[in-house]
């Protein structure tokens, strides 16, 4: 079965490059992230981004995977993933990391999916210090909603590893991280989708309650899920898996791996636990079939 991976990061230099800018440590952009490269045994990616996205799409292809919703993680990195939609031959669907108090986000949002192939937003409310169901986020949603787009709200827990190196100073606010904060955004709108990665990220029980309020809003199953470790009530993978096909049904669980950077690539070990996990449920072939590709293929309007 073709994979489609509903949840991974580009990373292109221009992100490295961006958030290494941010960090007070010492020496230029480059020495800093030859540091990084050292210390989390990461490869920093050349400039030349053909070559960049070839190195993914051959990583797809060891694997079966047939497409990917590629996320732009700074608003800097926009402009990147719209061409590498282009180099992929239209293997990505890209994803832009918004600010949405930031000024025209709504027209430039509508711009990027109408003209550029956008799938939608990536927001880190608990970053940018917002909740979705502020007034001035109200643009935004109803440009998503006209274009029938999607939206994953990062909710629960946000490490980000790179900026932890650089020495950034960890900003976000948990208070604007909550899962049924988007239950009245995502009822004002009805045609737009809003994803909740990592089931939630330690929010579990909030996504569930959430997902009962609203249809359109859906859970992907990306990352390597470290927050059930440290979740209350002896939670693992499969009792997840069971509790969010209880509640969203087959239909409204996305997979995705959370893939970052090289060597490692295309995580696969998401896949194969994912599908062991699955399989043990006893899940279906068409609800595998739905979680592993065909949800994604209708949000991202493939083959349409
Ligand atoms: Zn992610």
């Amino acid at each position: 079965m073709p994979i489609i991976d509903f949840h991974l990061h580009l990373f292109s230099r221009v992100y490295f490059e961006t958030v290494a800018a941010l960090s007070p440590q010492p020496g230029s952009v480059a020495e800093r992230l030859a540091d990084v490269q050292k210390r989390l045994g990461i490869e920093i990616p050349p400039a030349d981004l053909a070559a960049h996205v070839q190195r993914w799409l051959r990583s797809f292809d060891e694997h079966g995977v047939e497409h990917a919703a590629a996320f732009a993680s700074v608003p800097e990195e926009i402009p990147v993933l719209s061409e590498a939609r282009v180099l992929s031959g239209g293997r990505l669907t890209p994803f832009a990391m918004v600010n949405p108090r930031a000024p025209d986000c709504a027209q430039r949002v509508g711009k990027l999916i109408r003209e550029q192939g956008f799938g939608g937003v990536l927001l880190f409310p608990a970053l940018h210090h917002y909740r979705v169901s502020d007034a001035e986020c109200a643009g935004l949603f109803s440009e998503l909603d006209r274009h029938s787009a999607v939206a994953f709200v990062h909710c629960g827990e946000l490490i980000v590893k790179l900026r932890d190196v650089l020495g950034i100073a960890r900003t976000a606010d948990p208070k604007f991280a909550d899962p049924l904060d988007i239950v009245s955004v995502a009822k004002a709108n009805p045609r737009a989708t809003f994803v909740i990665p990592h089931f939630g990220a330690g929010r579990f029980h909030e996504t569930l309650e959430a997902g009962r309020s609203c249809e359109n809003i859906v859970v992907d199953s990306s990352s390597s899920n470290s927050w059930i470790a440290r979740a209350d009530g002896g939670l693992d993978l499969q009792t997840v898996f069971a509790r969010a096909l209880e509640v969203f049904g087959s239909k409204r669980v996305l997979f995705g791996t959370d893939s970052t950077t090289f060597p490692k690539g295309w995580q696969r070990a998401r896949l194969d636990e994912q599908r062991a996990v699955l399989t043990a449920l006893g899940a279906s072939d068409g609800d595998q079939r739905a979680i592993f590709q065909g949800n994604s293929a209708r949000l991202l309007k493939l083959g349409a």
